[in-house]
């Protein structure tokens, strides 16, 4: 078991700085999981961590040790890659005990943690086969159980779902999660996927363009977003956004938001930030629009309506931005027609344009 800690933690290449100062403290047993779009350091992050890559400033402790000139073996940790990696002429068996074998590790020592990785893994009846002969989420469980077998203080995973179906990539997720429960080690996990990240973490970082935008619990950082950033890419269908400019309401008292289009939408609470003036982005999320009300702080003429089976979608436009929102009944909505719409206080975030930061 191993805490780990970034301090500062930078990487050039050349003259070119992709990773900006990260601070992380993971605990013990903790399954942390880094999560922002493709290019933003998320790996290379994870990588320095490993040992891959030379971190070009910081300090980087793992279970209370400087691990910066560490070299990767004697780091403790296991990783499992996007692709298995696995070797096509060796036997699931085989390839687990790959590992351990190259450590000259006794056969009677290793056996009964294969035997054990491989039942908790769901592999007993596949341990004679050739990976060829597997399934894409059995052949990710051989590369899981190739890492768990080392009964390492740190697992890292880099994008490990990417390349199976949704389907199994839902069921995998279970089960990587299931096996962090029963193990109860550290976990750094790399994602770009905000639902795994979402399902999965104890804790969250997001990342951008090599920095943290924000670090927190899933459901933190879903209702309590420290910026446009993170409030964009949690959530799926995401958050809604309308810019503007706060005003005095023309129809009754009260504050309301001035889009570029003229139309406004009435804030049923007069927020601190908000004052008369201010440039804001107003976020909702489409779950929390509520269709039905007498008294519409907004409204949408629908475009397009998606029903999911569970729920239904209507999108449509507001201040030039298309919008989204979720009903759980069965829609009977018929694109072109307009829904008045309740946008609940508790659950607008407000932004300050500029800035991106949140104002409450
Ligand atoms: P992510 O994992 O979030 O997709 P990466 O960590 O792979 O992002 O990459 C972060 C940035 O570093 C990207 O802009 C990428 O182009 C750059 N990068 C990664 N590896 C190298 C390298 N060996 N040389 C130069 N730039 C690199």
């Amino acid at each position: 078991m191993a805490a780990v800690q970034l301090s500062g933690i930078f990487k050039r290449y050349g003259d070119t700085q992709v990773v900006h100062g990260i601070d992380l403290d993971i605990d013990d047993g903790e399954f942390v999981v880094l999560v922002g779009p493709s290019g933003c350091g998320k790996s290379t992050l994870m990588r320095m961590v490993a040992g891959l890559e030379e971190i070009s400033g910081g300090d980087l402790m793992i279970g209370g040790t400087r691990a910066n000139s560490l070299a990767p073996q004697q780091r403790n940790i296991s990783m499992v890659f996007q692709s298995y990696a696995l070797y096509p002429h060796l036997s699931v068996y085989e390839n687990i005990a790959f590992g351990p074998r190259i450590r000259k590790e006794s056969s009677a020592s290793f056996k009964p943690r294969i035997e054990a990785a491989a039942k908790m893994l769901n592999l007993g009846g596949y341990l004679d086969r050739l990976p060829r002969a597997l399934s894409g989420g059995q052949r990710q469980r051989v590369a899981m159980g190739r890492a768990v077998v080392r009964e390492p203080s740190l697992f890292l995973f880099d994008e490990p779902l990417s390349n199976l179906d949704a389907k199994l990539r839902v069921q995998m997720r279970t089960e990587i999660k299931a096996l962090h429960q029963r193990l109860k080690n550290t976990v750094i996990y790399v994602t770009h996927d905000q639902i795994e990240a979402m399902t999965m973490a104890d804790r969250i970082v997001v990342m951008n363009a090599g920095r943290i935008e924000q670090i927190g619990r899933p459901l933190e950082l879903y209702d309590h977003p420290a910026n446009l950033f993170v409030a964009s890419f949690l959530g799926s269908p995401s958050m809604n956004f309308a810019e503007g400019v706060i005003v005095n309401r023309v129809q009754g008292p009260g504050l309301a938001l001035q889009l570029a289009d003229g139309a406004q939408i009435a804030l049923e609470s007069e927020p601190d930030s908000a004052t008369p003036g201010a440039k804001v982005t107003l976020g909702v999320r489409p779950e929390h629009i509520e269709t039905v009300t007498p008294t519409p702080d907004a409204t949408l003429e629908v475009e397009v309506v998606e029903p999911t089976g569970a729920e239904t979608h209507l999108y449509g436009k507001i201040g030039g931005n298309t919008w989204c929102v979720t009903t759980r009944q069965r829609s009977k909505v018929e694109p072109g027609q307009r829904v008045t719409l309740r946008l609940p206080a508790e659950h607008i975030h407000l932004f300050d344009t500029e800035s991106g930061r949140r104002l409450v």
